[in-house]
């Protein structure tokens, strides 16, 4: 389905997923986000209902769920497979984008499984 760029629609942060959400109707819902769908605020990265289980599965932590570390003066980001990333000198977009593609690399290769 084609949908036209809008303020409203968010889509999941995987670059080949096509799976995206109206924000507004959700919002408007009164619903905290759209169903089954996981935000990580950090980086500004959503995953969609298909692609959740990588950040939670079922009660617990999903096999690439991410979060940050601060050691001395660098902040690294660092995923639950033990892939981990060096962030100085990084934005928060180029963070993300490298956080994506290891992320897009594991769904691709099938070395993660439903
Ligand atoms: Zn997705
Ligand atoms: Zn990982």
């Amino acid at each position: 389905m084609t949908i036209t760029p809008n303020y409203a629609v968010r889509r999941c942060s995987l670059p080949d997923c096509a799976a995206w959400y109206d924000v507004v109707a959700v919002t408007f819902a009164g619903t905290a986000r759209a169903d089954g769908w996981r935000t990580w605020r950090s980086l500004n990265l959503r995953l969609c209902s298909d692609h959740a289980w990588l950040w939670v599965d079922g009660a617990g932590d999903g096999p690439h769920r991410p979060g940050l570390a601060q050691v001395d003066d660098v902040v690294w980001v660092r995923c639950a497979c033990g892939w981990e990333l060096d962030t100085a000198g990084l934005t928060a977009g180029e963070s993300a984008s490298q956080y994506l593609a290891h992320l897009a690399g594991e769904v691709v290769a099938g070395t993660v499984n439903r």
